[in-house]
């Protein structure tokens, strides 16, 4: 799913196998590491993503799915915890053969050429995530 190497105490670099779904292939990094807290950095191409909006009026979740390849212009996001298994809140920008841009709060999205990313852990930290009842986000819990 990934190659991956430590370039210094706690940063890693990791290679995505093609085709493989971005925030899975993540996930289970964190998981395989022990990452409870870190943040992520990235670029690639990819084939097909779908991103979510909230609305914050009558806070509906809106999913849309771009199918066509689009480059990852800058993947960011952070890693912690919820409900006892990795959350990562990744936001992404990917642009289209036109030049023009796309992105948003992502959801998955599938690799298809390569993804690189950065990943920077940081050790016997916990941070946990609470769901808010005014806007419905999942939001830290310090
Ligand atoms: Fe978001």
């Amino acid at each position: 799913m990934y190659k991956f190497k430590e370039v210094k105490e706690n940063t890693f670099v990791l290679s995505l196998d093609n085709h493989v779904e971005v925030a899975q292939a993540l996930a289970a990094f964190c998981e395989e590491k022990g990452i409870l807290a870190g943040v992520v950095s990235g670029l690639g191409a990819i084939s097909e993503a779908t991103f979510r909006f909230l609305d914050p009026a009558t806070k509906q979740y809106v999913d849309k799915t771009f199918s066509e390849q689009m480059e990852v212009t800058n993947l960011t996001g952070n890693i912690s915890q919820k409900d006892g298994k990795v959350y990562l809140h990744l936001h992404i920008t990917a642009s289209r053969r036109d030049y023009s841009c796309v992105g948003g709060h992502l959801l998955s999205a599938r690799i298809n050429g390569a993804c690189e990313l950065l990943v920077e852990s940081f050790p016997n930290q916990y941070v946990g995530r609470v769901q808010d009842t005014e806007t419905g986000l999942n939001l830290y819990q310090f």
